[in-house]
């Protein structure tokens, strides 16, 4: 071999090392999607019959599904609070929607911030409901663009109030369709990547609004607001397709991890502006620390690092920023607090059991735990009423083993009071190290409206076709 060759070798092998070793380090990008106010059986992969979801059950199909899937909170923002900071929304006060001039408290670091700092491009696109103050917009809480509205719920039709960063401007498309062209749109500019994208859609939150291609699609469904419901689910599931094409399209499916929950349970009961969603086998509603409240559609999906399948173990959304900081590589440093685990382990099978000792509710007056199979709760007592006219704010602490009782109907409280008491000592010791609620009571059901937003928009004929 010449020397001019075994140089030319040697660069070769050194470039091809070199390439090797930038694929394997190649971040993968990162996309948390949120759908608003779901039932838990409204979705194909949870034996939904009315509703098509195909695409939803595509994502489920490549990645993995939660059965025990839970949010921290029964409510849209303290949800959305938990999953942006990774901790238990009560620990900072944010148990309440937050009203007008209120919001996740500027002492709390988000994870656009963490992702942001480790090279990520970061987008946010539909509800932000995290505060609607100037120095609470999404961009100044770590994201480097925004496209959405910044309260609890917005008309879909002629939607005036949304934003492009903080320049109002005038949607013509049903507010849907819009998230899902501006997150492909965001995944186009930034393919190079590594990009992290929240796409939280206040689909299928009222207002209950829905384009007539859809509603034509449901002639069966007799109930109109179900009607209406399976119409607004359809363009979510469609949405997040278009999304999911973009992916493969850009090369980016297997390197993305894609993650999918409702931010609470469906409103079904009275005392809550109800959307036609069901949530059974589950029992309760939104607004309640039940089951229907907080056990949620749930997915992480990472082709490259995630072998699909089914995880019975109780996860909460607030291991989804440590799994997605993770994920990225960044170092959860122990000052920031997180409650959230890497779940990555255990979806590999590296580490085996369940995620964490014990998940935690609280929500005024109502509260709960769940350890192992065994839950301890005080509810809202209108989840026993059909009138909604409450005689008491929450029950009883009632003990159920959900293993055997999804349902939440057979009270072993009596059985097993020294169970009770065991699990109440527990959530004794978390409620010790929380704060108290910085604003509101969790009575009413506030949607954290943007003062003067408009939610009844007008109608404009099959625009989304
Ligand atoms: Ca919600």
């Amino acid at each position: 071999m010449t020397t001019r060759l075994r140089i030319f070798a040697a660069a070769l092998i050194f470039a091809c090392l070199a390439l090797t070793a930038s694929v394997h380090a190649a971040k993968p990008n990162i996309l948390l999607i949120v759908g608003d106010d779901m039932g838990y059986s409204d979705v194909g992969f949870h034996g939904c019959k009315d509703i098509p979801t195909p695409n939803l059950d595509a994502l489920a199909a490549s990645g993995v599904r939660f059965t025990n899937g839970y949010v921290s909170g029964p409510y849209c923002s303290p949800t959305r609070a938990g999953l942006m900071t990774g901790r238990y929304q009560t620990r900072f006060g944010h148990e309440f929607n937050p009203g007008a001039n209120q919001g996740l408290p500027l002492t709390e670091k988000t994870i656009a911030d963490r992702l942001k700092a480790a090279g990520y491009i970061t987008g946010c696109v539909g509800k932000w409901h995290l505060g609607s103050l100037p120095e609470m917009h999404p961009q100044k809480r770590g994201f480097d663009e925004f496209f959405g509205f910044l309260g609890g719920a917005h008309s879909y039709f002629d939607a005036g109030g949304i934003l492009r960063g903080t320049e109002p401007v005038k949607e013509l498309d049903y507010t849907t369709d819009a998230f899902g062209r501006e997150a492909v749109s965001f995944i186009e500019r930034h393919k190079a990547g590594p990009w992290f994208l929240y796409l939280a859609f206040n689909a299928v939150h009222t207002p209950m609004h829905a384009t007539d291609d859809r509603l034509a699609k449901f002639p069966n469904v007799a109930d109109k607001q179900r009607r209406t419901y399976n119409a607004m689910m359809l363009a979510m599931d469609e949405a997040i397709g278009r999304v999911r094409k973009k992916l493969a399209d850009a090369g980016l499916e297997q390197n993305t991890l894609v993650t999918f929950i409702s931010d609470n349970g469906g409103p079904t009961m009275p005392g809550v502006t109800v959307n036609g969603s069901r949530n059974d086998p589950l029992r309760g509603s939104k607004r309640t620390t039940l089951e229907g409240g907080i056990r949620v559609p749930f997915v992480v999906s990472w082709p490259d690092r995630v072998k699909p399948g089914v995880f019975q173990q109780p996860a909460i959304q607030l291991d989804l920023h440590v799994t997605a900081l993770a994920a990225a590589g960044v170092d959860v440093k122990p000052e920031w607090k997180l409650d959230g685990v890497n779940l990555l382990p255990f979806l590999s099978g590296e580490k085996s059991g369940a995620p964490h000792a014990a998940l935690y509710w609280r929500f005024g007056e109502q509260m709960a735990i769940r350890a192992g199979d065994y839950k301890l709760v005080r509810y809202d007592s209108n989840a026993d009423t059909r009138t909604g006219a409450r005689k008491q704010p929450v029950t009883a602490a009632k003990l159920y083993n959900l293993a055997a009782d999804i349902g939440e109907t057979k009270d072993l409280a009596a059985e097993q009071p020294d169970k009770l008491k065991k699990l109440q000592a527990k959530w004794d010791v978390w409620n010790a190290t929380l704060v108290p609620p910085l604003w509101g009571g969790g009575k009413t059901d506030s949607d954290g409206r943007e003062p003067g937003a408009p939610t009844k928009g007008k109608r404009r004929k099959n625009q989304s076709k």
